[in-house]
């Protein structure tokens, strides 16, 4: 039996809910997965009790979006406490940014002569964690653009002209934030960040492993960071970093899956 570490639901910019990600789960065999949504956990709860039900082991788990001056990281927080009041705070904190945010980026957008309808604005800002796949989305619906990618090329990247950032933690915040909620922090596709030299100084701040399995990685990336995982006696996760069906990442659920030992290993360090 295998799991699959790294899963995203419609509670951030997945298109499945929690409940249909675990329905599928079971469908292809899945005995565990983490819900780690951006910077949300309300997905969570749902997504537990279907697996209740359906033999579905689901850990709590969330992906913050933290940023160094460089790059973006992305720091990954599994068995977190989902009541925590600091962790429920920061959160509440971040989504406020990232719902204005979306109205930053809406503006900036019809200053490019390219608008989007007044009612698929409020369906996007209902979410509490909105990011710019949902933009994207709206864009694709409304033949502004004819490619998803087509919406960050011209849009939506950071060097693209509507882009616009919001309230993150830096990595270091976020793992400790983490830790307070009795979590464990991963650093997610490290390979996307390429900020390797930056480890030693994330595990100063309590990083207790690297998702060393990954989609995005390529086979000589997955041997480094196995090697660095030795090297720092990091534990060792990974995922699929699925988004449902028509998300703009086509990546099925359980593509990329990890022996159960990795997740006992996991387990053993709370
Ligand atoms: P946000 O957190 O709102 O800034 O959105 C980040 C998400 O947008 C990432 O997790 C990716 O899923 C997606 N994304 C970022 N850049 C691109 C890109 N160039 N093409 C397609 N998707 C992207
Ligand atoms: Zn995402
Ligand atoms: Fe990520
Ligand atoms: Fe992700």
């Amino acid at each position: 039996m295998v799991a699959d570490l790294h899963v995203h639901t419609n509670f951030s910019d997945g298109t499945h809910s929690p409940e249909e990600v675990v329905e599928q789960a079971k469908k292809v065999g899945l005995k565990t997965i983490a819900i780690t949504d951006h910077d949300v956990i309300d997905g969570v709860g749902g997504a537990v009790a279907v697996g209740g039900k359906l033999g579905v082991e689901v850990i709590a788990g969330i992906e913050f979006t933290t940023e160094i001056p460089k790059t973006e990281i992305h720091i990954l927080g599994y068995f977190i406490d989902l009541k925590n009041v600091i962790l429920l705070e920061t959160l509440e904190k971040i989504q406020e940014g990232r719902r204005k945010r979306i109205y930053k980026m809406v503006d900036k957008l019809k200053g490019l002569k390219v608008e989007i309808p007044e009612e698929k604005i409020s369906e996007i800002v209902k979410l509490k964690s909105p990011g710019r796949p949902h933009l994207a989305r709206v864009l694709l619906e409304e033949g502004l653009v004819m490619t998803f990618k087509e919406a960050f090329d011209r849009y939506l990247d950071f060097h693209a002209p509507a882009y616009v950032g919001h309230y993150k933690l830096s990595p270091w915040q976020a793992i400790g934030l983490i830790r307070k909620a009795d979590g464990i922090a991963v650093y997610a596709h490290p390979g996307t960040s390429n900020c390797d030299l930056m480890i030693p100084q994330l595990m100063a701040g309590g990083l207790a492993g690297i998702e060393v399995y990954y989609t995005g990685h390529s086979q000589s990336q997955t041997n480094h960071y196995l090697h660095l995982a030795r090297k720092y006696g990091l534990l060792v996760t990974g995922g699929s970093d699925y988004h449902g069906f028509r998300s703009g990442r086509e990546v099925e659920l359980g593509r990329l899956t990890i022996p159960d030992e990795l997740v006992e290993k996991l387990r053993a360090r709370r």
